[in-house]
């Protein structure tokens, strides 16, 4: 991925196994949200293709490609301020479930509800109280966003991926602004929250608390510089020497 002049993310290839989680850390400009972007649509790769099961994703739009199995969270909050928790779970929601016209067109559909719209409406409702109560939000749907506590922010945020039960959630920078408490609560809770899913769920995970992303990855991908400089079973990336010149300084 090139940006004038820039080469922002160079050569990378890898794959993210059904259930796997994947722990990514780098240093800043490293390239992590780059790649995040390049995979979930927002960046036209200028080189390579991003796939999901066989199908190529790349060259499809953002809302494509989230409805085709993967949802995100961004390094910095988007979520509607004055809208509520539950509001804003449901309406990430609408743009999965009906597809095609845009957000509003649907919105005012459902409005002037149809048997079939109230239906959609109640499942989305439900879907969206479920991923709720799974980051612990249970007690402030009806809480304005505005209201809510930053770590409360990105527990919202997390679960309007959640709702959707994406084939992979891609996570970039889930934790921060949280104190080392909150951080660890939410990293977990994520991570288990995948490994007991039903339905296989891969995490890709940048996140950049070290000791952290070790300890709960099944795989760790370390970028500098735009390139994967490690990818290996967590212990052996803890090990590597690049990884320890970049985290432990100078050796
Ligand atoms: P990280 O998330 O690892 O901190 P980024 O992916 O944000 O790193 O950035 C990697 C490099 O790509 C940086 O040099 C950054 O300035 C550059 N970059 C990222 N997005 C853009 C963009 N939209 N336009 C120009 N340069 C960009
Ligand atoms: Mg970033």
């Amino acid at each position: 991925m090139t940006f004038g002049g820039v080469v922002a993310v160079k050569d990378v290839s890898f794959s993210v196994a059904p259930g796997e989680i994947v722990g990514v850390i780098g240093p800043n400009g490293s390239g992590k949200s780059t790649l995040i972007n390049v995979m979930t649509g927002f960046y036209r790769p200028t080189h390579g293709s991003v796939s999901l099961d066989g199908e190529t994703l790349s060259g499809l739009s953002p809302e494509a490609i989230r409805r085709a199995g993967i949802a995100r969270t961004f390094q910095n909050l988007r979520l509607v301020q004055e809208m509520s928790v539950r509001e804003n779970a449901v309406a990430g929601l609408y743009l999965q479930i009906t597809g095609g016209r845009s957000l509003t067109q649907r919105w005012l559909a459902d409005m002037f509800a149809t048997p079939a719209a109230r239906r959609r409406a109640a499942a989305a409702r439900d879907a969206a109280e479920l991923a709720l109560a799974q980051v612990g939000l249970q007690d402030k749907l009806d809480q304005t966003v505005s209201a809510l506590s930053y770590a409360d922010q990105k527990r919202l945020e997390l679960a309007r991926a959640i709702a959707l039960r994406p084939k992979v959630l891609v996570l970039d920078e889930p934790t921060a602004g949280m104190s080392v408490d909150e951080a660890d609560e939410l990293i977990r809770m994520v991570t288990a929250l995948v490994e007991s899913d039903g339905e296989p769920m891969s995490l890709f995970l940048v996140e950049h608390r070290l000791e952290l992303v070790l300890d709960v990855s099944h795989r760790a991908v370390v970028m500098d510089g735009g390139q994967v400089i490690a990818d290996g079973l967590p212990d052996d990336v803890a090990r590597d020497p690049h990884v320890r010149s970049i985290y432990v300084g100078g050796e």
